[in-house]
């Protein structure tokens, strides 16, 4: 059989090269402003990025910190989260969300997903609530994650949770810059979490993170978490804390990066309406709810015959991924902990059929015609092949 996909120029899954070439003078202007001040912790660049966040999102308060992992890490422990407490997660996530209630002695219980948009399904969150109450649990909380860039129907959500007296936190390490039915992702919930991990929406050049509230006592005390527990100052210690500052050189290197991104989630925007009018309709297309836009840290789609499409993609070296593979629930380290109703049957119909699409702001209408041919052709050949 002949080859029907040209070769050409390779694409890249998250293409940074293109955005750093964009902004890269005035990159190496705010570094080098870093290198000549010197404050390399906590320099005038960190609080200049945290207001402008706060601007941002429309947030009374940013505490900037040192990842995503850290940002989950200081809101379970602003919330008071004790050893044995329980805290309900979705299983169809990046294990972060899981290790940062674990990590604390916490138990995380897993819940399921909704099929179409990938995010907590607010009937197995009702679940979850049994669960815990059926295992004797003390559940203190929920975390919901925005998942490949889209909010969760917090309509449906945020009532179950406020019934049950619970807290909820929001891992928006893949959705900020989203918006829910007129709120931004950050106000949203009690505390919302996200990270500057280079490949996110909004990264940074390292490990960067922030956390998010509107409650004026709970961003004191993330404050005083970031700084080992700080009162006074540094060597005033009033609570068991981190050392879970973001250096300054990445602020800086934000400021830049913040000052494109609007317009860089307008180009997403775009490029996922052209795969959405590009790709065949057989290949399920990522759901958005009503009123609701994504960030869009990921692009996925689901086939049945994912595997044998991924591997035909893979042989014509066009980058496509697999987030998740395996979900929390079915892995080692997370297999113990409870399952809401015993099964988490739209997870793991998950794993198995979803396909994520290179995804960037400067992914071109040629290079986007060029991902839809290589995966036309290769879910033909494996429609072909199955018949
Ligand atoms: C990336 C990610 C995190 C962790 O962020 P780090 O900055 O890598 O620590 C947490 N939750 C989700 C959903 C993520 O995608």
């Amino acid at each position: 059989m002949t080859d029907p996909i040209p070769m050409r120029r390779p694409i890249e899954f998250i293409d940074l090269g293109r955005q750093q070439q964009r902004i890269r003078e005035r990159l190496d202007t705010a570094v080098a402003r870093v290198l000549d001040h010197g404050h390399y912790i906590m320099g005038p660049e960190v609080f200049e990025l945290e207001r402008r966040l706060s601007a941002f999102c429309d947030v009374r308060h940013t505490v900037s910190c040192a990842n995503g992992t850290d940002a989950l890490v200081m809101a379970l422990m602003a919330k008071d989260l004790k050893p044995g407490d329980a805290v309900v997660v979705p299983s169809f996530t990046f294990c972060a969300t899981a290790e940062a209630v674990s990590m604390l002695g916490g138990i995380p219980i897993f819940a399921d997903v909704l099929e179409d948009t990938f995010n907590l399904d607010p009937a197995s969150l009702k679940q979850a609530i049994s669960t815990a109450r059926d295992e004797g649990l003390r559940l203190a909380g929920v975390i919901t994650v925005d998942l490949f860039g889209q909010p969760c129907d917090y309509d449906a959500i945020e009532p179950i949770v406020r019934e049950n007296g619970l807290w909820l936190i929001c891992d928006a390490a893949q959705a900020f810059g989203a918006i829910y039915r007129g709120r931004h992702v950050g106000t949203i919930g009690d505390i919302t979490t996200t990270s500057f991990f280079p490949a996110k929406p909004l990264g940074c050049y390292g490990d960067g993170g922030a956390v998010f509230t509107d409650d004026d006592e709970t961003a004191e005390v993330l404050r005083s978490l970031r700084v080992h527990g700080q009162g006074k100052d540094k060597y005033d210690n009033v609570r068991i804390g981190v050392n879970g500052r973001l250096d300054t050189l990445q602020a800086a290197i934000l400021l830049e990066k913040l000052a494109v991104f609007p317009e860089e989630l307008e180009a997403r925007a775009q490029v996922a309406d052209r795969y959405d009018a590009l790709l065949p309709v057989e290949l399920a297309r990522p759901a958005l709810l009503p009123g609701t836009t994504s960030a869009w840290a990921q692009y996925t789609l689901r086939t049945p015959s994912r595997d044998a499409v991924l591997a035909r993609l893979k042989e014509h070296g066009m980058p496509a991924a697999v987030y998740y593979a395996r979900p929390l629930h079915r892995q080692k380290a997370y297999a113990h902990y409870p399952v809401a109703g015993g099964e988490l049957p739209a997870t793991d119909r998950l794993t198995a059929t979803v396909l994520s699409l290179p995804m960037h702001p400067y992914l071109t209408d040629e290079d986007q015609r060029y991902v839809a041919a290589s995966l036309q052709s290769a879910f033909g050949a494996v429609q072909a092949a199955a018949e």
